[in-house]
């Protein structure tokens, strides 16, 4: 029987990890698919407190691990695959393991959408991102390409104007799913030009290991053409890993676990923390900071008890 067992091993778990164990709570973090969440997958972060030169975003994820491990956190590999918070203590089971826990903690984080080209994936963090706001400034006087045609690839495209040069809005369609007012703003932004009904087929230059320009397919005509950039952000939205909790815990539509009160959810004794929760901040030092929330509740629901 565990005392707390946080699902997620990214800024918000890790933190949540070093407050719990600090609490003489014994925590026990499984680490789920994609261990250190989205700062493992990204390259310098500058705006995170406290490095005044920027931190490469998987030197920050290992130093929070080995600081979480310092005060006794337990780790285990592997996905959480099913999950019972009819009542305590809640039984997760991943893999082969089942576990039992007094409280719990979701910081299972939300995974960016991906375009699913293979050079999309070489290239990530060597100038594609799915983070204008932690990768924009490396942009100044750049040119930039936005894939999407929601409100993040508006908002995304209308915030990268601050660094580049010129920002393309490439998107699959004529029509855009972005609300008027944000579609508006994009295109009444000089800097920002639309190109649409376009898909990228490559990023160019796997080779030099840096984004020297797009490789792009006109919808209708179906014509190949190469548009030079120094930068791709991927903007078609993000899916919350929450599905395994779908039915058991308050949700919105889009997956996203609905709290209150800071990290409460509707399940005594569960908190969530970090971008599980959160689809309008998304950073790693909020997150980091609802992690530490959490895990403060969690200890005072079991004091309480
Ligand atoms: P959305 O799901 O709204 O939009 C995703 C966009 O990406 C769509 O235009 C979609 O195209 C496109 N897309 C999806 N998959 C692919 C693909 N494989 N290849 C090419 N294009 C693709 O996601 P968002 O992240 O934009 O928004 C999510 C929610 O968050 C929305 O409710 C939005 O309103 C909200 N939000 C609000 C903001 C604000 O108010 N400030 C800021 C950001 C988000 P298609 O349209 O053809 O399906």
């Amino acid at each position: 029987m565990h005392k707390v067992i946080i699902i997620g091993s990214g800024c918000a778990g890790l933190t949540a990890a070093i407050y719990t164990a600090r609490a003489d709570m014994h925590p026990l973090v499984l680490d789920g698919y994609e261990p250190g969440g989205q700062l493992g997958l990204t390259t310098l972060v500058e705006n995170f407190p406290g490095f005044p030169d920027g931190v490469n975003g998987p030197e920050l994820i290992e130093n929070t691990r080995k600081q979480a491990q310092r005060f006794g956190t337990e780790f285990r590999s592997g996905a959480v695959t099913a999950v019972d918070l009819s009542r305590r203590p809640f039984r997760l089971t991943a893999g082969k393991e089942t576990y039992e826990t007094e409280t719990l903690i979701i910081a299972a984080g939300a995974s960016a959408r991906m375009l699913g080209l293979e050079s999309e994936r070489q290239l990530l963090g060597h100038g594609v991102s799915t983070c204008a706001t932690c990768d924009g400034a490396f942009f100044r006087n750049r040119e930039i390409v936005v894939v999407g045609g929601g409100d993040t690839a508006m908002e995304d495209a209308t915030f990268l104007t601050k660094f580049a040069k010129r920002v393309t809005l490439l998107h699959r369609r004529n029509e855009f799913r972005a609300s008027k007012i944000m579609l508006e703003r994009a295109r009444a932004n000089e800097k920002i030009v639309f190109m649409t009904p376009y898909v990228i087929e490559e990023v160019q230059s796997v080779e030099k290991k840096s984004v020297e320009s797009v490789r792009v397919r006109h919808m209708g005509t179906n014509a190949i053409s190469t548009l030079p950039t120094d930068g791709v952000f991927v903007a078609i939205g993000h899916d919350p890993n929450s599905k395994v909790f779908r039915g058991q815990i308050d949700m919105d539509e889009n997956g996203y676990i609905h709290t209150h009160d800071g990290p409460k959810t509707n399940v005594p004794g569960v908190f969530a923390a970090g971008d599980v929760q959160d689809h309008h901040y998304r950073q790693a030092i909020t997150a980091a900071g609802s992690g530490c929330m959490a895990a403060i509740e969690a200890e005072r629901f079991l004091s309480a008890r």
